[in-house]
């Protein structure tokens, strides 16, 4: 196994309740429901933040931004994902690319994706090319299938910038 890489799996669920803005990696997108959570329930950024932390050994997002912790009351998910690219960089490490699954019944995500995939690369601060958003439904089946809630799925690779050229 090369040295100078490491992978990370990040995984979210979060509940859809009315009324409240549903925000998919940092978008808002356009629905008559949204996630429910203590932060903006962001689940893309959340899985994100995950799939980094997990491929440096940095923990999870749990153990750095309880959700017992008030400051992150209504937080944009952003902020989760720019402190988890910054650690890997006191540690050495840079993102290589990230792919995304987002698992919703509703809305259809084609228009969005994007836009997602825009706002993700500026997070991590890489070229857009470097991340790929996927959408797929819950075939009515679940409780994505039943619109219950929304996963997300993202697998990250990540490179030593000591033992790179
Ligand atoms: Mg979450």
């Amino acid at each position: 196994m090369p040295e100078g890489f490491r992978v990370g799996l990040g995984h979210d669920t979060h509940r859809l309740v009315a009324g409240k803005a549903l925000v998919l990696g940092g978008v808002t997108v356009p629905h008559d429901h949204g996630l429910a959570g203590h932060s903006d329930a962001d689940i893309v950024l959340h899985a994100l933040t995950d799939a980094l932390l997990g491929a440096a050994g940095l923990g999870d997002i749990g153990e750095l931004f309880p959700d017992t912790d008030n400051r992150w009351a209504g937080a944009e998910s952003g902020i989760f994902v720019r402190e988890a690219v910054r650690l890997l960089a006191e540690s050495n490490w840079r993102v290589g690319n990230v792919d995304v699954i987002i698992h919703a019944e509703k809305p259809k995500l084609s228009a969005h994706k994007q836009a997602i995939r825009r706002q993700v690369a500026a997070l991590l601060e890489i070229p857009e090319e470097r991340v790929n958003i996927k959408a797929k439904t819950g075939e009515k089946v679940g409780p994505v299938g039943r619109g219950e809630a929304m996963e997300c799925h993202v697998v990250a690779l990540i490179q030593s910038q000591k033992n790179s050229a």
